[in-house]
């Protein structure tokens, strides 16, 4: 009877089971057709100083228009992408379009600003990444300090030499490095100065709790006093009140990205945020408060 039960159980699980991956391998073969099928787009966000508030960046995230799915939302299809190889395909599109859109909106006599491309672990560990970023600049005709490249903190701390050698190659190159989701991996002191990026990007787990529980203030605190310390600016993610700006700003985080300034939107929306960049002052307003 036990025993019987406990086969049915089992039957269940692997039922459902069974059920997963079958969904999964149908989002595979719909994702393995997206590309031709022109169904991947981009989304934009800003980025903004976070003491002056003007724009000084975009971040590229994907985003699939399935046309019986709708939007399916990348925390769904990138661990799809790339337990299936077609990350560097799909990757080396997002590299293309968002320079592409840089080159568009330039050809459309819009300031630009710098835009950061996510990276997964296998286009980090393509030994042909570098020569898929030089030719992309070159081919959109783009400065090179015009991209940024996002790793994760997990993907960072991979293989550390290999991880070195390769930021260092990118960085010859003229593009920025940042390291996305700081603070939910381990990197210990000594490995972080010798990587060479420019900006650690606080994971928004941790600007959530800003102004109410004091571990993720300390949290923050520490990872922007840290990042100041190796000469390395600061982003803080989903940053979506007020109150976690003034805190950001007080502790002098220098980059804010988050709904509170502006929500992830195609690139025709981005574009009139680009012309309102265009309007404003060329100096920043910013008071500057003379230490006595
Ligand atoms: P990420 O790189 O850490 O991107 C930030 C995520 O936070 C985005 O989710 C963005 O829409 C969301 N976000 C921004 N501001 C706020 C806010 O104020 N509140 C909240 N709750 N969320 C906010 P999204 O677009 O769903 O992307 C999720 C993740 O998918 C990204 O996290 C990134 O790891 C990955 N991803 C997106 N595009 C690409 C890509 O082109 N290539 C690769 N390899 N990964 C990508
Ligand atoms: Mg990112
Ligand atoms: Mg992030
Ligand atoms: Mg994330």
């Amino acid at each position: 009877q036990a025993k019987r039960e406990g086969g049915d159980r089992l039957g269940f699980y692997s039922r459902a089971s069974q059920e997963q991956v079958r969904e999964s391998l149908a989002l595979e073969r719909a994702l393995r057709q997206a590309q031709g099928r022109d169904e991947l787009r981009l989304h934009y966000q800003g980025q903004f100083d976070a003491l002056t508030g003007r724009l000084v960046g975009a971040e590229a995230l994907l985003r699939w228009q399935h046309p019986e799915l709708g939007l399916v939302s990348p925390a769904r299809f990138i661990p799809i992408a790339e337990s299936s190889g077609l990350i560097r395909p799909i990757g080396l599109w997002v590299l293309h379009e968002a320079l592409g859109q840089l080159a568009r909106w330039r050809e459309a006599g819009l300031p630009l600003v710098p835009v950061a491309v996510n990276l997964s672990l296998a286009q980090f560990r393509d030994p042909a990444l570098r020569d898929h970023v030089i030719t992309a600049l070159r081919q959109h005709g783009l400065a090179a300090n015009l991209l940024e490249l996002e790793l994760t903190e997990s993907i960072a701390m991979e293989d550390s030499e290999h991880t070195i050698a390769t930021v260092d190659g990118l960085k010859r190159l003229g593009v920025s490095l940042s390291i996305d989701d700081f603070g939910t991996g381990y990197s210990s002191l000594s490995y972080l100065k010798r990587l060479s990026v420019d900006r650690l990007k606080i994971d928004q787990s941790f600007v959530r709790g800003l102004r109410f529980d004091p571990d993720d203030e300390a949290i923050v605190r520490s990872v922007i006093s840290l990042a100041r310390s190796l000469g390395l600016r600061t982003l803080a993610e989903g940053v979506e009140t007020e109150e976690q700006l003034s805190f950001l700003r007080d502790e002098g985080c220098q980059e804010i990205q988050g709904y509170l300034k502006a929500r992830p939107v195609p690139a025709d929306d981005f574009a009139v945020l680009l012309r309102q960049a265009m309007a404003e002052p060329a100096e920043p307003v910013t008071e500057l408060v003379t230490e006595p």
